[in-house]
């Protein structure tokens, strides 16, 4: 294959660089000027040619919770906006990802479902702590980190009380990866929505249940932890600005996602439950959270991918209603869009935040995230003269409600191509089958022995 005379996103460019790219077996192998004749040509004249992007945050429910998404549509969904690879989370799926027997299981089954490449997180569920140390070495040569929450809103999956997460952050130590972190402090919590729930039922109700304080101090506990047993934190979906500062600081790396950088409180008031996310939309910090993702105080974005139905996000409570946002197939188109064409930040920083960073951190970046020869043939073309007008209707995920309804982003996504193949063209639409995407933690890391997928 070779895509031809587009404009690419080459490693530590900042200006794009027209070249032809000639792929085989999946891998790119050349960069040229004037390509000789080949039977596969994608034309990519006029058009910018970015690595796959690698959405480091996902929900994709398989198995337990698809009546809201499955791994099939949360891919589709994904591929049709740039990414290539997920890694993900392993509280939303039953059973959670806290053994390997239960990777074991959910690998089974997404195996037939991905169109895109895939990681897994474990995680340590608060409920049940029993073996969590043996259980996160059996998991550790398998997965990209391991996902806790200090306040977990989930039924299926608790939350870990500071002293657990004290000897969580010891094992990270022993085993080499991340811990991810869910920040917000679960007394203030407790306290403030016990309050809240008194008042009223409203999105200033939830928002003060749980404001900028709430995650501030969880951050703050969370790394004096890390540095104490030199754990190797990592804080998702961070929501403000000191939050972002006090973990940096202290050594931890931080993420942010599209909904963090585009809405405030005023917008959550307006639109009600189809921006209820936790961490809640803060106060009016979107240009200063926008300023700490260009100065590298947050090393990438996620989509933090949580779609539901309709029905789940109109409870007629803020306190029932599902809180999560469809938004995998928007993370690139609005933080080129909103990022790279606003001038907020540059091409290379674009291309470090949504791929270059999360394949480093999660240990992805011997094939992924990069433009470069030997590296996976992950693509994606986008035309930079066209527009996309989002329409949930339209999204490829089971969830169909998003709080950037009738926004236009700059730029469209014309083609994704995942090792070398389409998975995905704006005209036709996804053209990869179900299971045609690859498990990720059963390679490299152990051999390629894929004593998995037997
Ligand atoms: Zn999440």
């Amino acid at each position: 294959m070779i895509i031809r005379n587009g404009f690419i996103a080459l490693p530590g460019e900042d200006k794009l660089i027209k070249k032809s790219i000639i792929v085989k077996d999946g891998k790119i192998v050349e960069f040229c000027d004037s390509p000789a004749f080949a039977e596969n040509i994608i034309e990519a004249e006029g058009l910018y040619v970015l690595p796959g992007v690698i959405d480091a945050h996902v929900h994709f429910n398989t198995p337990g919770f698809e009546l809201r998404e499955d791994f099939y549509h949360g891919s589709c969904f994904a591929a049709s906006g740039g990414v290539t690879t997920v890694i993900d989370m392993p509280c939303t799926s039953l059973p959670p990802v806290t053994s390997l027997a239960n990777l074991k299981h959910k690998l089974s089954i997404v195996k037939k479902q991905s169109v895109v490449d895939y990681a897994f997180y474990g995680g340590v569920n608060g409920y049940d702590l029993e073996n969590f140390r043996s259980n996160m070495r059996e998991l550790a040569p398998y997965v990209a980190g391991f996902k806790c929450y200090l306040n977990s809103g989930m039924e299926s999956f608790g939350s870990v009380s500071y002293e657990e997460l004290e000897e969580i952050l010891k094992m990270s130590g022993e085993l080499g990866l991340p811990i991810l972190l869910h920040a917000e402090d679960k007394a203030f919590i407790d306290e403030a929505e016990a309050r809240e729930r008194k008042k009223g039922a409203g999105a200033a109700n939830y928002y003060r249940s749980r404001p900028a304080l709430a995650e501030i101090i969880a951050v703050r506990k969370a790394v004096k932890l890390a540095q104490k047993t030199g754990g190797d934190l990592h804080i998702v979906h961070i929501s403000t600005s000191d939050g972002a500062l006090s973990a940096r600081r202290n050594g931890a790396s931080v993420e942010t996602c599209p909904h963090y950088l585009a809405f405030s409180l005023v917008d959550f008031g307006r639109q009600g439950s189809v921006l209820k996310v936790a961490p809640c939309i803060k106060l009016g910090k979107r240009e200063k959270l926008w300023k700490l993702v260009t100065d590298d105080v947050i090393g990438f974005v996620t989509s933090d991918h949580a779609a539901s139905r309709r029905e789940d996000k109109e409870t007629g409570s803020i306190w029932t209603d599902y809180g999560g946002i469809a938004g995998s197939g928007l993370l690139l188109p609005y933080m080129y869009s909103e990022g790279y064409v606003k001038k907020r930040i540059g091409l290379r920083k674009l291309v470090e935040l949504v791929c270059e960073k999360p394949a480093e951190r999660y240990g992805l970046a011997d094939r992924k995230g990069k433009i470069a020869v030997g590296m996976d043939a992950d693509f994606v073309i986008i035309d930079p003269s066209a527009e996309l007008k989002v329409h949930g209707a339209d999204f490829l995920s089971k969830g169909k409600m998003t709080p950037f309804e009738d926004k236009v982003f700059k730029g469209k996504i014309m083609k994704t191509i995942l090792r070398g193949e389409i998975i995905y063209d704006a005209e036709k639409g996804i053209l990869a089958s179900a299971g045609s995407g690859e498990f990720l933690g059963d390679s490299g890391k152990n051999g390629g022995n894929n004593e998995l997928s037997d």
